[in-house]
C-alpha cells in the first residue's frame, strides 16, 4: 500500500461524532486512570464513521478547509486524504510525505487544565492520544514530515514531541505551498505563520464537518489581551459560500447545523452594531435548507445585550419552541470584576460601559432563559493582577446566575503564544487563592445542578441509543457522589486535594 502523499488526520479525541453532542468531547480532558478508554470511547468520543478506503466520513471543519485549499491549489484528489485515525494503515505508506494534524488542544493546555491539577492522576486523554498519534508505528516507519495546525498548535511551541513543523494561523493561503516546499525537499521553518485570508477566500468544504459546523466568518475586533491574534481581523464569508457548506453537510448525512464565528451576531457588519437584516437573512436561508436544528457557536454578551430583539427574532426564525426546543451558544463571561475587564479586555462591553458588565451579563442570562437558549460560559481565573476582591466579584456574579440552566467553565489563565499576555507565566494550582477554589467549587456545583436537564435537552440532537443515554445518566449520578467531597472542600476555600 503506497499511501497518500498528504494525509490529513487527528487523534480519536478530535475525530469523533460525540454522539451528536459536541460537549461530550470535553471528557477528553479526563485522565485515562479516572476514565478508562472502554468508558471514554463508546460513551463520550465514539469514532467518526469511516469509509471502506480508510477515510474519515466526517472531520473537523478546520481540516475540511485545509483539504479544500489543497485541492483548489492543484493537488489531485488521489494525493490528499482525510484519514480516519483507526485506519491509518490504509492512508500512510512509503509514498506519504506529509501528515497534517489538526488539533484544538494537543497537550491539554487549554481545556479545564485545572482538572488535571486537581485530580492529579496522570495525563488527559487528549494529550496521550495526540502523543500516541505522532509516534504511530507507520509514521515512525515511513517518516513523513509531521505538520500540526489548528487552534491548539501553539501548545507545541518549545515542546519536544516529535513534530517537524508547527503551523500557526490560517492554513488556506500558505499550507499548500508549504506542502510543495516540503515535497521538493526545501528548507521549511519549524514554526510557520499562515497569513490571514479574506472571507471570500475561505474555501467551500469538500466533505461534511463534525457537528455540522459551518464557518460564517473569522476574527474579532474586541482584542482581549489573552486571545489569539488570529482572531483580530474581522471578516465574513459570502452568504452563498456559507449555504454551500451547509448543503455539503446536509447532503452527507448531517442533520444539525452549527453556525460558527467568534460572534455570530456580527455577521455582515464591520462595526459594533449588528446588521440585523444580514443576520436574519443568514438564519432564514440556512433554515430554508431544512436542517433539524440550528445553533450558533459563539456570541459576544455585549452584542447580545445591545441587540436583544435580534436574539428574539433569530429564535423565531429558527423555530425555537416549535421545531427545536432550545438553542445553544458559547459565551465568554471571563470575570465579574470591572477592574480586570479594564486591564485585559477594555473592549469587551462595548458599546456599553465597562462598569455595566455584571448587569449586562445578568440581563443576557435573563433573555437566554426567556428565549430557551443554553449558554455555555467561560471564566478566566488568575489573569495577571487579579486580587481576591476581583475573584469575589466573579463569585457574586456566578451566584446571581445559578438558577439559569447552562454550563460554567472556569479556566485557569493560560498564556497563548503571540498574544499580548503571551510572555507571562500561566496560572496554576500553586498560585490559587482560597477565593479561586471557592469559585471553581461554585462552578462545579452549578454544572452538577444543571447537568441532568442539559442531558435531557441535548438528547434532542444526539444520535446515541438508550444504552448510551442510560450509561451517561449513571455517570451523572456517580459524578454527583464522587465530586461532592472535592466540591465541599473548594467551597470552603481549600484546595481539592
Ligand atoms: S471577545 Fe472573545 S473572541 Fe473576541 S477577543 Fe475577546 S476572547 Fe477573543
Amino acid at each position: 500500500m503506497p499511501g497518500k502523499r498528504i494525509v490529513l488526520t487527528s487523534d480519536a479525541t478530535m475525530m469523533s461524532s460525540y454522539h451528536g453532542g459536541v460537549l461530550l468531547g470535553f471528557a477528553a480532558i479526563m485522565p485515562a486512570s479516572v476514565m478508562p478508554d472502554w468508558i471514554f470511547r463508546p460513551l463520550f468520543c465514539p469514532p467518526a464513521p469511516a469509509g471502506a478506503d480508510g477515510s474519515a466520513l466526517i472531520a473537523p471543519c478546520g481540516m475540511r478547509k485545509v483539504e479544500a485549499a489543497l485541492l483548489e491549489s492543484g493537488f489531485a484528489r488521489e494525493e490528499v486524504m482525510v484519514a480516519h485515525p483507526d485506519h491509518l494503515d490504509k492512508a500512510i505508506g512509503p509514498d506519504t510525505e506529509i501528515v497534517g494534524i489538526t488539533h484544538d488542544d494537543p497537550l491539554g493546555k487549554i481545556a479545564v487544565r485545572e482538572l488535571e491539577e486537581i485530580i492529579g492522576r496522570g495525563p488527559p486523554h487528549n494529550r496521550s492520544k495526540f502523543l500516541a498519534l505522532v509516534s504511530h508505528p507507520l509514521i515512525r516507519k515511513h517518516r513523513p514530515k509531521i505538520v500540526v495546525g489548528g487552534n491548539g498548535a501553539w501548545e507545541l511551541m518549545g515542546e519536544e514531541v516529535g513534530v517537524d513543523h508547527i503551523f500557526l494561523g490560517e492554513g488556506e493561503s500558505d499550507f499548500p505551498e508549504v506542502c510543495r516546499r516540503i515535497m521538493r525537499g526545501e528548507e521549511v521553518p519549524a514554526v510557520i505563520r499562515g497569513r490571514v485570508v479574506s472571507g471570500d477566500q475561505i474555501p467551500i468544504n469538500r466533505g461534511p464537518a463534525i457537528a455540522g459546523i459551518v464557518e460564517i466568518g473569522r476574527g474579532c475586533w474586541r482584542k482581549c489581551a489573552f486571545c489569539s491574534p488570529t482572531m483580530r481581523t474581522l471578516r465574513h464569508r459570502p452568504l452563498e459560500n456559507i449555504l454551500a457548506d451547509a448543503r455539503v453537510n446536509l447532503r452527507n448525512g448531517q442533520r444539525d447545523i452549527l453556525l460558527h464565528s467568534e460572534d455570530v451576531f456580527t455577521y455582515g457588519s464591520a462595526g459594533m452594531k449588528p446588521d440585523e437584516e444580514k443576520v436574519l437573512e443568514l438564519v432564514r436561508r440556512v433554515k430554508h435548507l431544512g436542517p433539524r436544528s440550528i445553533d450558533v457557536s459563539h456570541l459576544s454578551l455585549a452584542t447580545v445585550h445591545q441587540s436583544q430583539n435580534l436574539l428574539r427574532k433569530v429564535s423565531e426564525a429558527v423555530g425555537v419552541g416549535s421545531d427545536q426546543s432550545y438553542m445553544s451558544a458559547w459565551i465568554g463571561i471571563e470575570t465579574g470584576s470591572c477592574r480586570i475587564l479594564e486591564m485585559h479586555m477594555p473592549r469587551k462591553a462595548l458599546p456599553s460601559k465597562i462598569e455595566q458588565w455584571p448587569e449586562m451579563v445578568r440581563d443576557s442570562y435573563r433573555l437566554f432563559d426567556e428565549e430557551s437558549w443554553l449558554p455555555v460560559a467561560s471564566l478566566v481565573l488568575g489573569l495577571p493582577g487579579e486580587t481576591a476582591q476581583d475573584v469575589v466579584q466573579t463569585i457574586e456574579l456566578v451566584e446571581s446566575l445559578k438558577d439559569y440552566t447552562g454550563l460554567m467553565l472556569p479556566l485557569f489563565f493560560t498564556t497563548i503564544a503571540d498574544t499580548r499576555l503571551g510572555g507571562i507565566r500561566g496560572f496554576g494550582k500553586e498560585n490559587a487563592l482560597p477565593e479561586h477554589w471557592q469559585l471553581v467549587g461554585l462552578c462545579l456545583e452549578y454544572n452538577l445542578r444543571h447537568l441532568k436537564r442539559l442531558h435531557r435537552l441535548y438528547s434532542e440532537r444526539m444520535t446515541a441509543g438508550p444504552i448510551v443515554h442510560a450509561a451517561l445518566t449513571g455517570i451523572n449520578l456517580l459524578a454527583d457522589k464522587v465530586l461532592n467531597k472535592y466540591l465541599k472542600r473548594m467551597k470552603r476555600g481549600e484546595p481539592p486535594n
